[in-house]
């Protein structure tokens, strides 16, 4: 991948995975046709991205390619935002948390909790830290129209390890509202954000630094007729496909360096995003991808939202 450019600071990483058991017994086609390190044609139409992951990538090969420095630049007192987008089932809590405990089949997050704590161990030792996590779950009741007070689901917390880090995802897991929807009884309908947030203070020269981090796993970008919900459920799910628009039109905005109007108050979210996006700040969007005939309409429409962003 090309080396940051101090002027870009959004990167879009386009991911497909595999075709899955039930998709290969139904007899669905495999549609991307993978071009050099950063092109997909998908449907007859190229999609380029600053890389793009075909389906054998491994979680470290995506962790070393865009998040690790990531974590050094948050160390190094910036403010960065990872998000996964993509249809329910296109592997955005893979790419985002993958298995927790198997250190293979680990996505970003706990790669991140790791990487952080090796740096801290292996810097200055004047310098104290204080890192901070955070879960915030079910955004999108926030934002609902009949103004459901917050559920539980946030917890915030102090960690010196990143066993801790991992408890505090594992809890988020826990909390995290489940709607049940036809297109997939596990889909969770709902944005997730995770937070690292890193204070450091040399005791010595009393220079103090700080970063924070946004992992964010946005809820599934499926149009709503295809989850065939209604009532409660559809009305949630048009709030989240109005933030989801929100946030495409935000960092369209930041990528066209317009220094004029970046939407940022159109959405709760976007709202409290905004110290992390765009600016200085580093900023990753994994668009993931289903490569099945099946699903071809809403993952072109998933590619054209990482086209919007670059
Ligand atoms: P989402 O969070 O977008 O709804 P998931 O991450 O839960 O989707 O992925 C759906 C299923 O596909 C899961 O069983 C996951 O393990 C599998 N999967 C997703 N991405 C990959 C991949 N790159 N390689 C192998 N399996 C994957
Ligand atoms: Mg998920």
């Amino acid at each position: 991948m090309a080396d940051t450019n101090a002027e870009c600071n959004i990167k879009v990483l386009c991911r497909f995975r595999p075709l899955n058991e039930s998709e290969i017994v139904r007899g669905d086609k495999f549609i991307p046709i993978f071009q050099g390190e950063d092109t997909v044609i998908f449907g007859g139409k190229a999609y380029v991205f600053d890389q793009v992951f075909p389906t054998n990538t491994t979680q470290e090969q995506v962790y070393n390619t865009c998040a690790k420095q990531i974590v050094k630049d948050v160390l190094g007192g910036y403010n960065g935002t990872i998000f996964a987008y993509g249809q329910t089932s296109s592997g955005k809590t893979h790419t985002m948390e993958g298995n927790l405990h198997d250190p293979q089949a680990m996505g970003i997050m706990p790669r991140i909790a790791q990487d952080i704590f090796e740096h801290i161990f292996a810097m200055d030792e004047n310098l104290e830290f204080h890192i901070k996590v955070l879960t915030k779950n079910n955004l999108s009741v926030h934002e609902d129209k009949y103004r459901v007070p917050y559920v539980k689901g946030c917890s915030e917390r102090f960690v010196t390890s990143p066993e801790e880090v991992m408890d505090v995802i594992d809890e988020g897991k826990a909390n995290r509202h489940v709607a049940v929807t036809n297109m997939n009884e596990h889909s969770s309908r709902s944005h997730s954000i995770f937070l690292i947030n890193i204070k450091q203070e040399n005791v010595e020269t009393e220079q103090k630094l700080s970063g924070k981090l946004y992992l964010v796993d946005l809820a599934g970008s499926e149009k709503v007729s295809k989850t065939g919900a209604e009532g409660a459920v559809l009305d949630e799910a048009k709030n989240i496909n109005k933030s989801l628009s929100a946030l495409g039109n935000v960092i369209s905005a930041l990528a066209e360096g317009t220094k004029s109007h970046v939407p940022y108050r159109d959405s709760k979210m976007t709202r409290i995003l905004q110290d992390s996006l765009g600016g200085n700040c580093r900023t990753t969007m994994f668009i993931c991808c289903s490569p099945s005939s099946y699903n071809d309409v809403e993952t072109k429409s998933t590619l054209m939202f990482g086209q919007r962003a670059k």
